[in-house]
């Protein structure tokens, strides 16, 4: 007898087998910022664990999300927060998509995470192949306009390919399905991409989601958001409440408003990494590799004359972790996280190595 649905069968971890307890690696595997988060984030945690851990924190965020709101110009019932953009993906998920009993549109290929929780949830899913040039093939989801579908997800920047759509492609796509949710995951958007929060006052249908685990360095501290008309978050703020009505502890909340209030040390350390890809960008390109463009915190290439595994793997052994994923179309490139200077000056350096030895 078995207690296991054949639903969970597919299911696999995400990446464990990415955060390896090792010391002294190079980590370029997972996208996170290669910078410490803010002097004033570490302050405001070490003040909010001082004071008030025998309370529960504020069960709506109401200071968080009023923040928020103001960063992007919205009203604060526009804003719905999370343990994570994967959390409020996976409610998002749970609220519009569920129970719709048609498919999904997904690019194929696009963040994996969004065929696990279709997988979990139950939900079918429509794939929608990347063009030629590995871009979302806006025309593609054109042509299923008066299918019955259950939403459409878009990551943007798409990841791992790094790729962005502009704004009035996302707005194009906002009426391709107006019944629908247009969920638009831009967990990598501050490093370069235009943000779809700018359709929402206009597009009922479109669900923005953020984090601060990339541009704003806190993968650590667990903080996510969706930005949509009121109705949308309402939905959202339901399905919540029905499992966990303390979704952000309250280090989190006031990690994360210290992290909004320090915009100078932000851009600061943003334009830092951008800078650094586009170093990191030519001299993969000098050492042979085709990279697609990137605006994220990541470059996704490969080497015409070299296995993408197999350099992986040579990366793994010179204690560098880069990301490859073994799947159609892709698995001949290597997501890139930026790190600092000095990381991804050991990165080149030891894909200099790893050539010259053939
Ligand atoms: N969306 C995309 C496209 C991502 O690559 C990631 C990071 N793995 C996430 C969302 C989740 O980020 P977090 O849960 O740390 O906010």
């Amino acid at each position: 007898m078995s207690f296991t649905s054949p639903h969970l069968a597919g299911l696999a971890p995400y990446t464990p087998g990415e955060q390896p307890a090792i010391e002294g690696l190079v980590k370029l595997n997972t996208n996170e910022n290669p910078y410490p988060p803010s002097p004033r984030v570490l302050a405001a945690i070490e003040g909010a664990a001082r004071t008030g851990l025998q309370l529960y924190p504020d069960p709506e965020s109401c200071a968080l999300r009023k923040v928020i709101a103001r960063h992007h110009g919205v009203d604060p019932d526009r804003v719905f927060v999370g343990n994570g953009s994967d959390e409020v993906l996976a409610l998002v998920f749970d609220a519009f998509f569920r129970h719709a009993g048609q498919p999904l549109l997904l690019p194929d290929v696009s963040y994996s995470f969004y065929q696990s929780v279709c997988r979990w949830l139950g939900v079918a899913v429509r794939q929608v192949p990347l063009d030629e040039g590995l871009r979302v093939d806006l025309a593609a989801f054109e042509a299923t306009r008066g299918e019955a579908v259950a939403g459409m997800v878009i990551a943007n920047p798409n990841a791992p390919t790094g790729i962005a759509l502009p704004l009035n492609a996302l707005a194009r796509l906002a009426r391709v399905h107006p019944q629908r949710v247009l969920l638009v995951d831009e967990a990598y958007v501050d490093f370069g991409a235009e943000s779809a929060t700018a359709l929402v006052a206009r597009h009922p249908n479109v669900l923005v989601v953020q984090t601060l685990s990339k541009s704003r360095a806190l993968a650590g501290l667990r903080v996510g958001w969706a930005i949509g008309q009121a109705p949308l978050v309402d939905a959202l703020t339901r399905v919540k409440n029905s499992f966990n009505a303390y979704p952000l502890d309250r280090l989190a909340q006031a990690g994360a408003i210290a992290a909004f209030e320090d915009q100078a040390y932000f851009e600061r350390q943003r334009d830092a990494v951008v800078h650094c890809r586009e170093g990191l960008l030519l001299q993969l390109e000098d050492l042979g590799f085709s990279v697609l463009p990137s605006q994220t915190n990541f470059v996704f290439a490969r080497h015409p004359a070299h296995d993408a595994a197999q350099l992986a793997a040579a990366l793994r052994a010179r204690k560098v972790l880069v990301r490859h994923f073994a799947q159609p179309r892709i698995d001949q490139y290597l997501r890139i996280s930026v790190g600092t200077p000095g990381q991804c000056g050991q990165l080149v350096d030891a894909l200099v190595h790893i050539l010259q030895a053939g």
